[in-house]
């Protein structure tokens, strides 16, 4: 059905003010399971918009970084509040913008509200360290600092929460930031902007330009006001991500694609195992950095396995994410649906065998969106593409494995090293693959997908930088440790180093 009324006109957030953008012409944001709702016009900002953004934060920082921690952390519980109050209303809006079911878009507004709880906690923690000197009557300790405005790029497939484990852990700490995101999915990212705000966060201390990556993202990443950034995106922008910070000596964090791998032994609950398969591969329609595109099979359950993983998938619901009987939303954009076909093609071409979907969905009830079945390749080699390169969407591989050692090996055999899950019942087993899974997260008797807000959150290998999201992680990332020294002796003291040989 085409939008009835107007499109609502968005601006940006600058300096506490909602801002008509200078940059030109705005981008329009449309439901992917129905390309005739417009849910919104959002502004194209250009340099100048992201300049003005990035001088209200460094102005906002003077003040800011001198709040008491815990009175910063009172502005962010409140937000979080808010949140819990709006949770519905938000995650619906997040469901017309991205697609996916409303129950994983209730899950993404709670990701952001349990992120929020925990990073106004770190108001009366953020720990330092105090220790012995090595001189008498003299004190040492260290503290963290803030870094300033920091710049935050985010993606479309976590429109909410992924903003939330940047935005929370900077603002407590006493940095201000400057928010680019997903062209996709600029409203959830208003939505958490516009709470902040009821909540009573200062002018300038959080600021949100919305526009596209190659402009708006491009022009934040090289304004060298901001002092920090943070990225989740591709693998391909995050690697010119840090190409620019690195002659301004910026510290920069990189979260990246995923090839993600579940396990299955011959000793596995075999239900439970289907069940995290179709849960990790087709969840979020495929679209999460943690999906599980791999599935690596023990040859002796391997065609038990498969027959059911077939059935279970064929048995999903396709269709508009708030419709309450959809399992499965349409992919982000024409754009992401058209890597998805390519893909099938190549596993096609590939000699992998196709045993379940492999089609987009069109005609009625999919006319006006980017639908496809979810798909499944059996007889996949660990070299093929398609167990190689990231997807991101409905496709999954499954790959027959002859025992623990090769499931590690196909495990570990790809760039990227985000999550990966091994089903069994045997301890050995399970601890070794906990020990030998190259990924920064690993699952046993549970998908690769399913991170707690309280936990590191990042990748190994092409999948980040070595910097981690979530939990006290993220504190390291958002601040600089200060070491001091306090002299009470009122006597020049010499340090060890200056005083090494000599008997005082
Ligand atoms: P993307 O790299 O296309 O875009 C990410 C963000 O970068 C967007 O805001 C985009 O506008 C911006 N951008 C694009 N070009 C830019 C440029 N030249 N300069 C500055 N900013 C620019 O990624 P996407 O399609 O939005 O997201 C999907 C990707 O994100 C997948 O690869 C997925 O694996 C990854 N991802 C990773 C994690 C993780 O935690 N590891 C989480 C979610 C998504």
């Amino acid at each position: 059905m085409a939008t009835a009324v107007a499109p609502r006109l968005y601006k940006n957030y600058i300096d506490g003010d909602w801002t008509e953008p200078r940059g030109s012409g705005a981008i329009e944001n449309r439901n992917p399971a129905n390309s005739d709702e417009l849910v919104g016009m959002f502004p194209a900002s250009n340099a100048e918009d992201v300049a003005q953004a990035v001088q209200a934060a460094a102005q906002a920082y003077r003040n800011w970084r001198l709040v008491p921690a815990p009175k910063r952390a009172e502005i962010i519980f409140r937000a979080a509040e808010l949140l819990v109050r709006r949770k519905e209303e938000f995650a619906r809006d997040m469901t017309r913008e991205m697609g996916k079911v409303l129950a994983e878009t209730r899950g993404d507004v709670q990701e952001a509200i349990d992120m929020t709880y925990y990073m106004a906690g770190e108001g009366r923690r953020q720990f330092g360290k105090t220790t012995p000197s090595e001189l008498p009557d003299k004190a040492a300790m260290c503290v963290r600092q803030p870094l300033g405005p920091c710049g935050l790029i985010t993606p479309w497939n976590f429109p909410m929460a992924i903003p939330s484990w940047k935005l929370m852990p900077a603002l407590v700490l006493g940095n201000t930031a400057v928010v680019k995101p997903a062209q996709e999915t600029p409203l959830s990212v208003y939505n958490l902007l516009e709470v902040l705000n009821e909540a009573g966060i200062p002018r300038g201390v959080v600021n949100l330009v919305s526009g596209a990556g190659s402009v708006c993202g491009q022009a934040l990443l090289e304004n060298p006001g901001i002092k920090a950034l943070s990225f989740t995106g591709s693998t391909e922008v995050g690697i010119r991500v840090s190409e620019v910070c690195a002659p301004l000596l910026r510290p920069c964090h990189l979260e990246l694609g995923g090839k993600n791998i579940i396990v299955v032994m011959d000793d596995a609950n075999l239900d439970l195992a289907v069940d995290g398969c179709i849960w990790g591969g087709f969840g979020t329609t495929g679209q999460r950095c943690t999906a599980a595109s791999r599935v690596g099979v023990h040859k002796r359950i391997y065609r038990e396995f498969l027959d059911r993983f077939v059935a279970r998938a064929n048995a999903l619901s396709v269709g508009d994410g708030l419709d309450p009987l959809t399992d499965m939303g349409p992919a982000i954009s024409r754009k992401q649906l058209e890597t998805v076909i390519k893909y099938v093609e190549i596993g096609k071409a590939e000699g992998a065998r196709l045993v379940a979907g492999g089609h987009r969905l069109e005609g009625g009830k999919y006319a006006k969106g980017w639908f496809h079945q979810p798909t499944i390749f059996a007889d996949v080699t660990p070299g093929m593409r398609i167990a190689q390169e990231e997807i991101f969407g409905p496709v999954v591989s499954v790959i027959p494995i002859d025992g623990l050692a090769e499931g590690i090996e196909v495990a570990n055999g790809v760039p990227y090293g985000l999550s990966s899950a091994i089903y069994t019942r045997d301890v050995n087993a399970a601890f070794s693959a906990m020990r030998d899974l190259h990924t920064g997260i690993v699952y046993v008797n549970a998908p690769t997908i399913g991170a707690e807000t309280h936990l590191p959150f990042g990748g190994t290998k092409q999948t980040g930088n070595g910097h981690r999201e979530s939990g006290d992680a993220a504190l390291d990332f958002y601040s600089e440790w200060k070491t001091i020294y306090v002299d009470y002796s009122d006597r020049l003291q010499r340090a060890q180093i200056d005083t090494a040989g000599q008997i005082n």
